[in-house]
């Protein structure tokens, strides 16, 4: 036993004191309102881990009998953990609005409240289609800055790449409650003691360990697949008499979260691949709330993380829910998966490509 509850770090304090030492290094400067909003995030998360704790006892469980923008059935936690999100964070005055996955449009902070510079993106409960089989969950969120001047913003305000994220995190609901965020100074993971209420900081400068034998993908979309993907994953299946001379061992938990956590603690590769169902559909993860924070936390730890052929955080946005594909995790199979794409594009001008789509902010 190390952790000790009364000498751990709680996040309130780690996060004054990254402020003030931010704040009298030269030219990164720290507002407290700043620090105020993750407190308030920290909130939401600690009220949805409550919820989520109590399982069936909370009569929560199940359908809400509603879709979400992207057409997806909606479980009564999805609702639930979205309205808790919203008004943990409405009343601050630290921010000009919120994009949430389950609404459609931009939420505008109520006249009552002030306005403050941030705008904040969030999935309020990944994964929920585990929900009911107890398997781990999480929530996601992303604060970029309103551009200036701007007090409501429109949906135009928001689509800004994932480079210019000032913070981005997950809460992981598992056996224990973490949440594991990044002002774009490294990544550290905060764990939930219960009895005080209050996540301590337990897992400083997160690393994603560089050599792996584990990759993440859902295996029975392999038809689909794009040649890049399938060469990866065959070389993986070969093992150690194949081209990579080692074997390696697969995952799948189609919790974002859960694989994300999984990499940060012990390393790998995740992929969400694009593939040939829908070609006008590049993947499955929405851009702004889900790949672009992830992505943050994954190469603020080390690691890569990319659309497939470019880096994720330089994808210029379209629009508010935006479907990308993703692929993250130890940096050199990120890169070895890229590469793999280049190679293979030159036989798949058949398959739309982002670069000619111009869906990077730098690219021909
Ligand atoms: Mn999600
Ligand atoms: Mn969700």
């Amino acid at each position: 036993m190390t952790y000790d509850a009364f000498t751990a770090t709680p996040i309130t304090r780690f996060l004054v004191e990254e402020q003030r030492r931010l704040n009298q290094e030269a030219g990164a400067g720290r507002s407290a309102g700043f620090t105020a909003l993750i407190h308030d995030v920290r909130l939401a998360c600690k009220r949805i881990a409550a919820l989520i704790g109590k399982g069936a006892l909370a009569n929560a469980l199940g359908d809400a009998g509603t879709t979400n923008v992207q057409g997806e059935r909606q479980k009564k936690l999805d609702v639930l953990a979205n309205e808790l999100f919203v008004h943990t964070n409405e009343w601050s005055g630290n921010l000009a609005g919120m994009v949430s996955e389950a609404q459609e449009s931009p939420y505008a902070i109520p006249e009552q409240y002030p306005r403050g510079p941030y705008l904040l993106l969030f999935d309020p409960l990944d994964g929920s289609s585990n929900i009911d089989v107890n398997v781990s969950v999480g929530s996601i969120f992303s604060v970029l800055r309103c551009p200036e001047g701007v007090t409501a913003p429109t949906a135009e305000d928001f689509l800004q790449p994932g480079s210019a994220q000032v913070c981005a995190g997950y809460a992981i609901y598992g056996p224990a409650t973490m949440l594991v965020l990044s002002t774009g100074q490294g990544v550290n993971g905060f764990t939930l003691d219960r009895e005080i209420g209050e996540f301590s900081l337990t897992h400083p400068a997160l690393r994603i360990p560089e050599s792996t034998s584990e990759f993440a993908i859902n295996a029975s979309n392999s038809r689909h697949w794009e040649p890049a993907i399938r060469r990866y994953v065959d070389e993986c299946l070969a093992g150690q008499s194949g081209p990579r001379g080692r074997d390696f061992s697969m995952r799948w938990i189609a919790s974002l979260v859960a694989e994300t956590h999984r990499i940060l603690m012990r390393g790998g590769v995740c992929m969400y691949p694009r593939d040939r169902r829908e070609p006008t559909e590049p993947g499955r993860l929405r851009l702004l709330y889900e790949a672009n924070p992830i992505g943050y936390l994954i190469e603020q730890a080390g690691g890569r993380a990319s659309e497939g052929q470019g880096p994720i955080l330089e994808v210029k946005p379209q629009s508010l829910h935006q479907r990308v594909s993703f692929v993250f995790g130890a940096r050199s199979e990120v890169e070895r998966i890229e590469r793999y794409h280049r190679d293979h594009n030159e036989f798949e001008l058949d398959v739309p490509l982002f670069g000619a789509r111009g869906l990077f902010t730098h690219n021909a």
